[in-house]
């Protein structure tokens, strides 16, 4: 495939020295509690990979990946949950790791579905914030970093995809919005 070569807008040292402020900021707030990750497949993978290396803390491991209903048109509201690791959580403290907050859509039914097993707390982690483009009111806990203009272009790189290519690049970069990802699309 004949792929732009994103432009640079995160490097390696950027991300290493966010990832450390958050891992202080994260671990003080849990307070020592042992923290039930959840991270949203596929996007999260580098995040989290990272993420629990810089949490001094007893972490464990589950993700799930949500997708839009079959059928269900550009910018619909609906996502299914098409896959989850075994998690109970009932009575945890679970971290929500999810790659890019958009339009919020997916974040809501995600938190939703999570809360609906009574959980101790909820909190939510996103590599990148775009609140410009919110449609649905979400509220973040941490975002490794915001992208205040609402048209910076499309992220890809450090597990984040376009039609599943660039996850493995190590900085976070950023390509033309592609035609499939206007207005409320779902990924
Ligand atoms: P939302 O439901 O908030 O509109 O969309 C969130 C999902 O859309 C994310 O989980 C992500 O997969 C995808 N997405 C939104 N914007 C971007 C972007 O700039 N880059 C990438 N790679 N995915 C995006
Ligand atoms: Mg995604």
């Amino acid at each position: 495939m004949n792929l732009e070569t994103p432009s640079v807008l995160f490097d390696e040292k950027r991300i290493r020295e966010r990832l450390a402020e958050l891992g202080g900021s994260i671990s003080a707030a849990f307070e020592g509690s042992e923290i039930c990750i959840v991270g949203h497949m596929k996007g999260c993978l580098v995040f989290v990979a990272d993420l629990i290396r810089v949490i001094p803390l007893d972490t464990t491991c589950h993700f799930l990946t949500a997708s839009a209903l079959p059928g269900a048109g550009a910018g619909a509201a609906c996502t299914d949950i098409s896959y989850s690791s075994e998690v109970l959580y009932e009575g945890r403290h679970v971290l929500l790791v999810e790659d890019v907050v958009d339009t919020g859509i997916t974040l809501n039914f995600l938190l939703d579905h999570i809360r609906d097993a009574s959980p101790a707390s909820l909190k939510v982690c996103a590599l990148i914030d775009k609140p410009g483009r919110r449609k649905v009111d979400v509220t973040l806990d941490w975002a490794a970093f915001t992208l205040d203009e609402p048209e910076t272009g499309f992220v890809v790189g450090y597990g984040l995809d376009y039609d599943e290519h660039y996850r493995g690049l190590p900085y976070i970069g950023t390509i033309p919005r592609p035609a499939a990802f206007s207005e409320g699309q779902q990924a």
